[in-house]
């Protein structure tokens, strides 16, 4: 039945055979869990975002309820997070029993609106908050310096979201690096993969001790230090009910290779965006995605402009896939899920309307470092012909 020219995956990670010679490195060296490999990528992911503290994990979602556990997030508290966002962000400080109250995006972004937050702080209920956790999506950096001026002034902390923003370089450091804690993931669709996997960055002391015991059981040495360290010992305490969210040795080799690559990967994508920008700002059926300092490019989020479209998104996006396109949607803002919904009878896409906004406009297209040049001109091509089939 497929007449269609191609096929363009919406996301393919680019392993070579050094990450296959890295996993098999460890396998055959007889420690699978996390030591050697885990520091070592600590150590790199530290030097390369300039980070005091780099601490493995097994995902962002793992790392952030480490995070937001260390920093205080418990029953009785709550955090401020963006309804656009993957979920985990925000069911991160349900694991943990406290409230999460949303402020909507900006106007003209997908970041999450420094005003919104200021209201939310001023307001009776902000007292409860002890924790901002921008998300910058699609690699676009957040206002940072005007929401660290907010938490400095409320007395929070900032959990950087880094899910999407690796490698973000800015003027005030390394998207991760500028909040008290920075949580990336590594999971297999993301700028850098091991699979499933995630790294946390703080340059606070005292949330990086927490953050490490509670990573491994709640144990006061983990087990690398028991079994190598001069001082090597079956003794340990226990100091809270720890979690389980260690990298692996396995995955963190991987990981070492890719953050080797990462730069790599970063310009490969900005030639594809670059691209795809050049060719759509042709189209006025097309609004560019917006940028910023240090935007690593994770997504290219195309919004249409159905002011000129005789179809919805949902119709764009169904056609791009009988193409042969991959494409995805990020996100659909979280006051859509049921069970948010009945948590928090307010919490409706009436009162987030620039959120709302842009998820109805919103799809996502294929980005990925090994694309071919006819990749990326079938996937403007297939994106004229929708549009200008719908043009009114
Ligand atoms: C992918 C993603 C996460 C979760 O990452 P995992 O490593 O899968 O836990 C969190 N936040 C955002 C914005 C994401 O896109």
């Amino acid at each position: 039945m497929s007449e269609n020219k191609m096929t363009v995956p919406f996301f393919k990670a680019s392993i070579g055979k050094e990450e296959e010679d890295a996993a098999v490195r460890v396998l055959r060296s007889g420690w699978l869990t996390t030591g050697n490999e885990a520091h070592e990528f600590e150590k790199e992911f530290a030097a390369k975002t300039g980070a005091k503290h780099a601490l493995a994990v097994n995902s962002n979602t793992s790392g952030m309820i480490m995070a937001m556990e260390a920093c205080g997030v418990k029953a009785g508290k709550a955090v401020i997070t963006t309804p656009y966002t993957f979920v985990s962000t925000a069911a991160s400080a349900r694991h943990l029993d406290a409230d999460v109250y949303f402020a909507d995006i900006e106007k003209d972004n997908y970041s999450i609106d420094p005003e919104s937050i200021d209201k939310i702080l001023d307001s009776e209920k902000g007292k409860n908050v002890v924790a901002i956790v921008p998300v910058h999506i699609a690699g676009n950096v957040c206002n940072m310096k005007r929401i660290m001026k907010i938490a400095k002034k409320h007395g929070v902390y900032v959990i950087e979201d880094c899910a999407h923003s690796f490698p973000s370089p800015t003027d005030l450091g390394f998207a991760g690096t500028i909040g008290d804690v920075g949580v990336f993931s590594f999971y297999a669709t993301k700028t850098m993969t091991t699979g499933e996997g995630g790294m946390v960055t703080t340059n606070n002391d005292v949330l990086a001790k927490r953050m490490s015991q509670m990573r491994l059981h709640g144990m006061n040495r983990d087990a690398w230090d028991r079994y190598t360290s001069t001082k090597a010992s079956w003794e340990y305490d226990i100091i809270a009910p720890g979690f389980k969210s260690n990298l692996p040795d396995i995955l963190a080799a991987i990981g070492r290779v890719q953050l080797a690559k990462a730069d790599e990967f970063d310009e490969k994508r900005k030639v594809h965006v670059e691209k795809y920008n050049r060719e759509f700002s042709k189209l006025d059926f097309i609004k560019i995605p917006p940028t910023s300092k240090g935007d690593s490019r994770h997504l290219y989020l195309m919004r249409l402009n159905l002011e000129i479209l005789d179809c919805d998104r949902n119709v764009f996006a169904k056609e791009l896939q009988e193409r042969g396109l991959g494409i995805s949607m990020h996100f659909i803002p979280i006051f859509h899920f049921s069970y948010w919904k009945e948590l928090y009878p307010d919490f409706k896409a009436e009162n987030f309307p620039n959120a709302e906004e842009k998820y109805l406009e919103t799809i996502s297209l294929p980005l990925w470092p090994d694309m071919t040049e006819e990749m990326t001109d079938y996937v403007i091509e297939c994106v004229k012909a929708v549009g200008e089939k719908h043009h009114v």
